[in-house]
């Protein structure tokens, strides 16, 4: 537990005038501040207040009594409460939990949640220009034909947004309409705003179930209302696992409680949103980075409030204020993606776990490759698990081959060099005769990831980070994928001053695409990566575009891996399977066999069956030959292996510390002053100071530290007391990332 209070229920939680409160802030800080409560005022805990900080104000929490360590002369007075449903008790202790073992501020995972309130205490109600009820004569105006018609059309029409809106109705001066509300035959009055959420309806549009669906959906059923329970949902691509998960949607509907679906990508929402759309007759609320400042406010106040039964949302949805949260679902638990890396570093699908607990009800963590984690604590019977074990309706699994890039080389081609080896262009042949889509994945934006001089061997490097520049060719920039730092192509090398020199090494997507559109010139090409699909709309148009059969062969990148249904796709052709497997990470070889499953999982999802080629450097790899053999227990049963042998997570525990600093010499000195007071102990391992892999990021130099520990020692009060015997210069910052996902 964090220093910040949690309340257990001996601590008072209500405070009258003249009392002590500790307000815990939205900003880097570990505990709350006292403040005194007005005259007039009587606070509980969870309620949202104003208070001032230094020459400002700040919209805070009150997080239980005051701490009392600053003299009562000094204290300040709360400003307000804030006309907003205070946060739920099962929140307050979810947010010191994550606080606690994360090793993160208190008021920074507070900051997720307070975040659309913070804005609010600036909005005014919002007000309407309304018929008073009083007669022109009781007014003493006299009747015109203007007059006449506006309170003719306010009567008819009900209230307008304002006096300019009615204006331009009407056709009648503004300066009429202003005069008459003076005159008191208009009023303005508080605007009750629609809420913008439609009822949800559990049995809107019911599915007929097959067998196994039907024994999945009533397991899930029963675990609603029970209490705390954690489900995998395990079940192959297109097997129907959202149609199973949607049962128990219903189920927790009509026991009249909120349903909160992770996803973890934007991309996802959309497809996600209409289908819950045909189930239940109502999209639900979102939950996402790209919403604008009123839709987050609407799906805040409606997580609060209740009225969104329903909330689809990426990560951080799980910090919104839900007053009555009945079932959490994690679709595609096994994905990275949830793991935040920047600010808070918190994995959603572990900490929604903790979520459930805390609110004693059930989650299911759906997934077609579930995570060795999640796998382990099935076979430990921490978790339940139920199966899908075939796709819906008459889809078969699809045919996945190899391609020995050794054996069959892509044939140089008109354009230049090729990237699609013999068989896979033939089955791409064969997929446009039969009027079929088809998926070209390579997980790589842009054209090249490498360009160099010809003359000299100079590579582009970014100035700010130790990395390759890509080139994009459809902006005509060069780019660095980790800080943004984009530049055009130089004319002459900056190494030996040669002109037009520069070559690009290796492929990106726009360079298969290249290729796909000079092999294939009658067909219709798409590129699509991450960056071009950051508005939901534009995934939108891109889903329908290829359901409509507008385009014949998309290149893509893992955006278009996951979760969608293609009924037109049933090729998918993997550029480079090896991808992903090369450099030392912890999950690489699981991460990529998950990524793979997926994007097989694309191919042939309705009537006609799939097809998958996978083109590799190394078809003896244990990756490759699961994805081969079908053999996916196996291929995990030698991960679980591996990792146990090396006590590697989940058999122990690892937290990094990332030093990152403008002034090298200072992080190495500071990782230097780290190493030397490492803990030490039976199971407790430390290694490094190391350079990180990305060694510079962003104009910082960056060192990284392991903590190893044995799985019952905590990491958390090692790393504090360690962190505490130390000091840093200012200028070094010390990331700490328990369980870590990425290690460059
Ligand atoms: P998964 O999430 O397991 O990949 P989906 O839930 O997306 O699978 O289902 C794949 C497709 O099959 C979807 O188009 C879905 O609507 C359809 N489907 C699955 N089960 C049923 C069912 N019982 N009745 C009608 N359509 C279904
Ligand atoms: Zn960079």
């Amino acid at each position: 537990m964090t220093s910040a209070q949690s309340t257990p229920s001996e601590i008072p939680t209500t405070f009258t005038a003249g009392s002590r409160v500790a307000v815990l802030l939205p900003l880097p800080v570990e505990t709350a501040y006292d403040y005194l409560v007005p005259e007039g005022l009587t606070l509980e805990v969870g309620d949202i207040v104003e208070v001032p900080l230094a020459r400002r104000f700040e919209v805070g929490v009150v997080w239980g009594p005051g701490l009392g360590d600053i003299a009562e002369a000094k204290l300040r007075e709360v400003v307000h409460r804030l006309d907003l449903p205070s946060l739920p008790e099962v929140l307050r202790k979810f947010i010191d939990w994550v606080a606690g073992y994360t090793l993160q501020p208190t008021g920074a995972v507070l900051r997720m949640t307070l975040n659309p309130a913070r804005r609010w205490p600036q909005q005014k109600a919002p007000t309407a220009v309304a018929v008073s009820g009083l007669s022109l004569i009781a007014c003493g105006v006299k009747e015109t034909p203007a007059r006449a018609t506006v309170l003719a059309i306010v009567a008819q029409k009900g209230p307008f947004e304002s006096a300019a809106a009615l204006s331009r109705e009407s056709g009648v001066g503004a300066g009429v309409i202003r005069d008459l509300i003076t005159k008191g035959a208009l009023a303005i009055v508080e605007a009750m705003p629609a809420s913008p959420f439609t009822l949800s309806q559990p049995d809107f549009h019911q599915p007929t179930l097959e067998a196994d669906q039907e024994a999945a959906a009533a397991s899930l059923r029963s675990k609603v209302g029970a209490g705390f329970s954690v489900t995998l949902l395990d079940g192959v691509t297109g097997s129907g696992k959202t149609e199973v998960y949607l049962e128990a949607v219903a189920a927790t509907l009509r026991a009249g409680k909120q349903v909160l679906v992770l996803v973890p990508e934007i991309a996802l929402t959309a497809q996600s949103l209409a289908r819950f759309q045909e189930r239940f007759g109502a999209e639900p609320a979102e939950w996402h980075s790209d919403l604008t400042y009123k839709a987050r406010r609407e799906t805040w106040h409606g997580a609060a409030t209740g009225a969104a039964q329903v909330v689809v949302g990426a990560r951080s949805a799980l910090f919104l204020p839900f007053t009555n949260l009945g079932l959490v679902v994690v679709d595609e638990e096994h994905d990275s993606a949830f793991k935040q890396e920047d600010g808070v570093i918190y994995h959603a699908r572990d900490m929604a776990v903790v979520r459930a607990k805390e609110g004693s009800i059930p989650i299911i963590l759906a997934s077609a490759t579930p995570s060795l984690e999640t796998v382990i604590n099935v076979r430990n019977h921490r978790y339940a698990e139920v199966q899908l074990p075939k796709r819906f309706g008459t889809a078969s699994m699809p045919r996945i081959g190899v391609v020995d890039m050794k054996a069959h080389p892509p044939e140089k081609g008109r354009w230049g060099r090729a990237w699609l080896a013999p068989p896979l262009v033939k089955a791409v042949d064969q997929t446009l005769a039969s009027g079929d889509q088809t998926l070209l994945f390579l997980n790589r934006r842009g054209y090249a990831p490498l360009t160099l001089c010809r003359s000299c061997g100079h590579r582009l490097n970014c100035p700010r980070c130790s990395a390759w520049l890509v080139e994009h060719r459809l902006t005509r920039k060069l780019q660095c994928h980790h800080c943004g730092f984009s530049a055009r192509l130089p004319e002459t090398c900056s190494s030996c001053g040669a002109a037009d020199s520069f070559v690009p090494c290796g492929p990106g997507i726009e360079r298969v695409a290249e290729e796909a559109v000079a092999r294939w010139p009658d067909a219709r090409v798409r590129v699509v990566s991450s960056d071009m699909l950051e508005r939901p709309s534009a995934v939108a148009e891109l889903i329908d575009d290829i359901l409509a059969r507008r385009i014949d062969i998309v290149v893509g990148t893992q955006v278009l891996a996951k979760g969608h249904h293609f009924p037109g796709l049933t090729f998918v052709g993997v550029v480079d399977a090896d991808l992903g497997l090369s450099g030392w990470d912890l999950r690489a070889a699981e991460r990529t066999h998950q990524l793979l499953h997926q994007v097989a999982g694309r191919a042939g999802r309705a009537e006609r069956p799939g097809r998958v080629f996978l083109q590799t450097h190394d078809p003896a790899h244990p990756v490759l030959q699961a994805m081969v053999s079908g053999d996916d227990d196996g291929f995990i049963d030698s991960e679980i292996d591996a990792r146990q042998a090396l006590d590697m997570p989940p058999f122990g525990r690892l937290t990094a510390l990332i030093l990152s600093g403008p002034d090298e010499g200072a992080v190495i000195a500071t990782g230097r002053g780290l190493a030397a007071k490492a803990p030490q102990g039976d199971g407790i391992e430390v290694l490094g100071p190391a350079p990180a892999f990305m060694a510079l990021l962003r104009g910082r130099h960056r060192h990284r530290l392991l903590l190893k520990t044995r799985r019952d020692i905590a990491p958390q009060p090692l790393v504090q007391a360690w962190l505490g015997g130390i000091k840093a210069p200012s200028s070094v910052r010390i990331q700490v990332d328990v369980d870590p996902y990425s290690f460059y």
